[in-house]
């Protein structure tokens, strides 16, 4: 499979760009592709920059759990792999790989958000709920060493649900509302 960036210019030009798919999974060349000149024109500005994601798979979990400069996204990596699809290649991660802890807990967090995500919107899906925390109560040491690491609003619904005290520490309304707009652009790209 190829994975290639598709750098548009003003010119009207696109050029694409071959990368390897660590490279496209953690975004290792995008500097670079950002001050790359265009092929046609020599501008280094350019009017859109698609790129390449590949698939989620155990091998890229692993290698992003145990490199604290790697990254799928900047922010929000959480919000990004809390997907129904992604729970068993989590637990699997989780269960069988060292990983670096702050890894985990964004794995963690991840699982915390589908429950959180499926008792607050109108397409709650409750089988989704139970499995995810049936899956956490049994990794509840986890948990514990994340609940520093999860947003207070992730933990205020799901903390209960898991069955583990929700302690709040402090009010923290604007970052609830920053995280949920966040939360919603994404789902606009998504959907
Ligand atoms: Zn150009």
């Amino acid at each position: 499979m190829k994975y290639e960036y598709q750098k548009a210019c003003k010119c009207g030009n696109v050029d694409s760009i071959e990368v390897t798919r660590k490279e496209a999974a953690f975004g290792l060349k995008e500097k670079e592709i950002w001050s790359q000149e265009c092929s046609k024109c020599g501008n280094k500005e350019f009017t859109s920059l698609s790129h390449p994601q590949p698939e989620f798979k155990t091998d890229l979990l692993i290698e992003w759990g145990n490199n604290a400069d790697y990254f799928f996204m900047e922010q929000d990596e959480d919000l990004m792999l809390a997907d129904e699809k992604y729970i068993d290649l989590i637990l699997e991660v989780l269960d069988n790989h060292q990983i670096l802890s702050q890894k985990r807990n964004v794995l963690i967090e991840a699982l915390c958000v589908i429950i959180y995500d499926n008792n607050v919107s109108d397409e709650n899906n409750s089988d989704l709920t139970d499995r995810v925390a049936k899956e956490l109560k049994k990794r509840k040491a986890d948990v514990l060493n994340a609940q520093d690491w999860i947003m207070d609003y992730i933990k205020e619904v799901s903390f209960p649900i898991i069955g583990i005290e929700y302690v709040s520490k402090k009010t923290n309304s604007s970052e609830h509302k920053e995280k949920n707009n966040i939360w919603n652009k994404l789902k606009q790209i998504w959907n």
